[in-house]
């Protein structure tokens, strides 16, 4: 079994990244710059940013932070975003989630504009992976996809099945299966047997948040086994997937941690590299 380095993928992309940035400042001048708003005082929240202002500044992205108390007002916020939607020095934007509750998270999002919006969650960008055209791609279905490509870089006529149909995870992941030529199931929590769909599959992607629901004998032999899950439990941190029985079937699997999660950053710095690029078209 193939045991899919997550921290390792993602130090290599980094790596990559950090040459392009190079690249990008002697061709023009300038650097792609990240900029992160960040609300309240949750503090899984604030590791993420803290993670993120660290890898981008790894890499020589320009990084910058806004923090506002969570007693800020909507207005406020999207105010600012606009500000940083007209500033030039800014390539991408991020609005750390989840946000206060007298705050419209869909309001927020659609503020961003499409072309600074690094987490791909903006309709248009929604639209557009959709429809197969260039777009921001949210990062952790965009680091599952890198993995599983390292793995098999041929996915056509795979068969595919993504556990899982949020925004964040399971619908995008879907859209990039699918223009990799996969047939794709897309399965959830009204799916009438999941074992049953997952024997199908050769490629299988769980991003729902029940420990360790994937079993040994969901999986064939051969399977790609990607787990975006991320569950506190009494035995530490675990994955949707059950990594030992799942170990001893599937081709490749990914450990949690360190598997989706390391490459999820790498691909925001990416993003955000993509979203300078083509602003410089
Ligand atoms: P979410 O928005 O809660 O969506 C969960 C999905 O799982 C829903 O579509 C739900 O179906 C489906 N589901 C629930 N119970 C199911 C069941 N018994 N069988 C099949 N499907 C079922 O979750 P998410 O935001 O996508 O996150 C999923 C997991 O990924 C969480 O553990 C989260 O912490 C983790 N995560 C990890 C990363 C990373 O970087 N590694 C990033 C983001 C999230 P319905 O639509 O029918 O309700």
């Amino acid at each position: 079994m193939i045991l899919i380095d997550g921290k390792k993928a993602a130090a290599e992309l980094r790596e990559e990244l950090k040459k392009e940035v190079s690249e990008l400042k002697s061709k023009h001048n300038k650097v792609p710059g990240l900029t992160v708003i960040l609300i309240g005082d949750l503090t899984p929240s604030q590791i993420y940013v803290r993670n993120k202002e660290k890898s981008a500044n790894e890499v020589g992205l320009k990084s910058e932070v806004i923090r506002y108390p969570d007693s800020v007002d909507e207005k406020t916020v999207l105010d600012k975003i606009n500000e940083l939607n007209k500033d030039d020095t800014v390539s991408g934007i991020l609005v750390q989630l989840p946000l206060p509750k007298h705050i419209d998270k869909q309001k927020v999002i659609e503020k961003i504009s499409p072309s600074k919006d690094v987490d791909g969650f903006h309709p248009i960008n929604v639209g557009n992976l959709s429809s197969g055209y260039e777009s921001s791609i949210p990062c952790t279905p965009l680091g599952c996809y890198l993995l599983i490509k390292k793995i098999e870089p041929n996915l056509t006529g795979k068969k595919a099945v993504v556990v899982g149909r949020s925004n964040l995870n399971g619908k995008p992941m879907t859209q990039l299966l699918l223009k990799e030529n996969c047939t794709v199931t897309i399965t959830h929590s009204r799916t009438k047997d999941l074992k049953a769909e997952c024997l199908e599959a050769d490629i299988i992607v769980a991003a729902v948040g029940i420990p360790e629901l994937v079993k040994g004998d969901w999986v064939k032999k051969d399977t790609i086994v990607i787990d975006v899950g991320i569950n506190k439990t009494e035995k530490g941190i675990v994955g949707d997937v059950a990594f030992d029985e799942v170990s001893k079937v599937a081709k490749a699997l990914t450990p949690v941690p360190g598997g989706v999660g390391p490459m999820t950053i790498a691909c925001l710095l990416k993003n955000t590299i993509e979203c300078f690029k083509r602003s410089q078209k």
